[in-house]
């Protein structure tokens, strides 16, 4: 961990507060929280983190939330029996009351179900390789078929450039090829949380590490916040943990108000 980051653990022990304001937590999942796996219905949740993540919310008065490129219902079930404050689909959905149903975000649209057809029918070439329909964006899994990569992301541009009524973006994650309708992110989901309580007036630190955390950097610095990436440093990050595990160490410390890093 860098300096930063451990400035972050040290401040985040003494009293949940980065400088004078209390902070905010706002968490990627995948490769943040929890370590990649294969595939994403493989990946595991620690036993211990639902504590941690469950004593963190307490002592941040609630504000603490997901932000991932998962649906939230996922995230329900990695995270069970903990519902926890969300946003999924990259900002697509929203959740700001753990208990209530995901909202979808302002300015979010699905994808229509022709673009998953004609998909589906690309994919059927690239043996191994494998989509996820979340709605508002599809995942396109290429880890299995790396050695044709190129050959898959110029089909799937090729893909999107023919639906040219579809407006898309595409992502580019870790083995992962998103394309997703735009007018959410994870930047704009963490302005949604920014503006009411339990957040409204508290410094917010976000932890991601991949490309599509990028737009959370910007927004939480821009609001005097602090943004720290896995694995790398990325740009906007001020500092980086170097493993999933690093993470919930920090997070652990933090929960128990101890300042150790
Ligand atoms: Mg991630």
């Amino acid at each position: 961990m860098t300096s930063s980051a451990l400035t972050a653990t040290a401040a985040g022990g003494r009293a949940a507060s980065f400088g004078e304001a209390p902070m905010s937590v706002f968490l990627d999942v995948d490769g943040t929280l929890l370590d990649l796996a294969e595939r994403p219905n493989e990946v595991t949740t620690p036993a211990e983190l639902l504590q941690v993540l469950a004593r963190a919310e307490r002592k941040l008065d609630g504000a603490l939330a997901l932000i991932s490129g998962r649906p939230i219902e996922e995230l329900d079930r990695l995270f069970a029996p903990l519902r926890l404050r969300a946003s999924g689909v990259h900002g697509a959905q929203v959740r700001f009351d753990p208990g209530a149903p995901p909202r979808r975000s302002p300015g979010a649209t699905e994808l229509p179900h022709s673009l998953w057809t004609a998909l589906t029918e690309i994919l059927a070439q690239f043996p191994g390789a494998f989509a996820e329909n979340k709605r508002f964006s599809f995942a396109i899994h290429y880890r299995n078929v790396a050695d044709r990569e190129a050959e898959l992301r110029a089909a799937v541009i090729r893909l999107v450039d023919n639906h040219k009524g579809v407006p898309v973006e595409v992502l580019n994650s870790h083995w992962v090829i998103e394309v997703k309708a735009p007018g959410s992110d994870k930047g704009r989901a963490i302005e949604f949380f920014l503006a009411s309580p339990p957040f409204a007036g508290r410094t917010p630190i976000f932890v991601g590490d991949d490309t599509t955390d990028e737009t959370g950097f910007a927004v939480v610095a821009a609001h005097g916040g602090f943004a720290y990436s896995v694995g790398g440093r990325r740009p906007g990050a001020i500092g980086a943990f170097a493993c999933p595990q690093e993470v919930r160490d920090w997070l652990s410390a933090f929960s128990q108000g101890s300042a150790a890093a």
